[in-house]
């Protein structure tokens, strides 16, 4: 599937104790549970090492907490995590699919 750019740019950015809400420029608002995003973390660590899969060590977290976020140029967005995990990052377009149905990695292709 291809998306506009629209449709993976973000307008806003915002989070609470459970979510991550991403407001899209096209108007479409897309909430990810933090814990889902946690545990779906796409960084090396958390696949268990290069060729690793998606939740190969982060089955067991039970919680997650999300401290800040910061965009990494116009195609993703790094999360720093309560226990400081800060390696993760997603990208705008996997995001946008998975919000879709479309659960992949999230991270960059
Ligand atoms: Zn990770």
């Amino acid at each position: 599937m291809s998306l506009s750019l629209k449709a993976t740019t973000p307008e806003t950015i915002e989070f609470d104790e459970n979510i991550l809400k991403i407001e899209w420029k096209d108007g479409v608002v897309s909430e990810f549970p933090l814990l889902e995003l946690r545990k779906r973390c796409p960084c090396v660590v958390c696949k268990g090492g290069h060729g690793g899969k998606i939740g190969a060590t982060t089955g067991g977290i039970k919680e997650a907490k999300l401290l800040s976020f910061s965009k990494v140029g116009r195609y993703a967005i790094n999360l720093v995590w309560g226990d400081y995990h800060n390696t993760g990052i997603y990208s705008f377009d996997s995001l946008r699919l998975y919000w879709q149905g479309e659960p992949g990695d999230l991270g960059i292709p």
